[in-house]
């Protein structure tokens, strides 16, 4: 499959959005920048809190830079796939995959802008460590004059979102590729999720077959039902579902806690959407 550039693929999939749908995506888009920029206020103005940051920023490897950049990713791929998830087939949110402490966020925040500042602006950081809070204060609060849209609260506040998103897909997928290339790897499906699967009683004049067993569905015995409405022997699809998160017919995608493995699924969710010859 080709290389799709992720504003790309987004905007594509929010251009299917009703008025209302992509008026709601705003508002919750707009209250999710409003959070981030006012942490980012909060740490700049702050010496103590910002050098705080900036140390712990330091002390973590490359993998885990890319681990906090990849939950910030996630959770804005959760709140751009929303709209395109049915409600039987959203799930709740596993903690694992979630921000566990307000230090995280600052990192990650902080780390954004200045891979920002690093790419547009990368003389500005040659200054000595000591100067780089007043450097980024500046840098900062011009780069608010310049996006007014999200003052309103409009749709204005979708573009910058939507750039960020692409500079966490660059950070993360630099990693990635690092590693061994972006061969989808296997993942498992989250226990939440395989918890909230529904038994249905196996009926009807059709012959239902199990495709992991081959066998057939005995009528009347409960069976494992999956979103896309497929059936199973629950003893064949729990060990199944152990090790990967797809369906073995459709390759419908269960969540999954690992985080690489959950911004695919979503992803793969908003490149459907926005493909005309693919989507439905
Ligand atoms: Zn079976
Ligand atoms: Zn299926």
């Amino acid at each position: 499959m080709e290389e799709l550039k992720p504003s790309t693929v987004i905007m594509a999939a929010l251009s299917t959005l009703s008025p209302p749908h992509l008026s709601d995506l705003s508002h919750s888009i707009f209250s999710d920048v409003h959070t981030s920029r006012r942490r980012l206020t909060f740490i700049l103005s702050s010496p103590t809190l910002f050098s705080f940051t900036l140390r712990h920023l330091n002390s973590l490897s490359l993998s885990h830079k890319s681990l906090l950049v990849a939950r910030f990713l996630l959770s804005a791929l959760r709140r751009l796939s929303r709209p395109f998830q049915t409600p039987s087939k959203s799930f709740p949110h596993h903690p694992s995959t979630a921000f566990v402490t307000p230090r995280d966020l600052d990192a990650a925040v902080l780390l954004l802008l200045l891979c920002d500042v690093r790419q547009h602006n990368p003389a500005a950081l040659e200054t000595p460590i000591t100067h780089w809070r007043s450097t980024l204060c500046r840098i900062y609060s011009d780069s608010l004059l310049t996006i007014s849209g999200i003052a309103t609260g409009g749709s204005g506040a979708i573009i910058p979102y939507i750039e960020t998103v692409g500079r966490c897909w660059k950070f993360v997928g630099f990693v990635v590729s690092r590693n061994g290339g972006k061969a989808r790897r296997e993942v498992a499906a989250s226990p939440v999720a395989v918890v909230e699967l529904p038994s249905v009683a196996v009926g009807g004049c059709m012959a239902v077959e199990c495709v992991i067993c081959k066998e057939e569905m005995n009528e009347g015995r409960d069976a494992c039902q999956l979103p896309c409405e497929h059936l199973f022997h629950w003893l064949c699809i729990l060990p199944w579902l152990r090790k990967r998160n797809t369906c073995p017919c459709c390759r419908f995608q269960l969540p999954t806690d690992d985080i690489f493995g959950e911004i695919q699924r979503l992803w793969d969710i908003l490149v459907k959407v926005g493909s005309p010859s693919d989507g439905d």
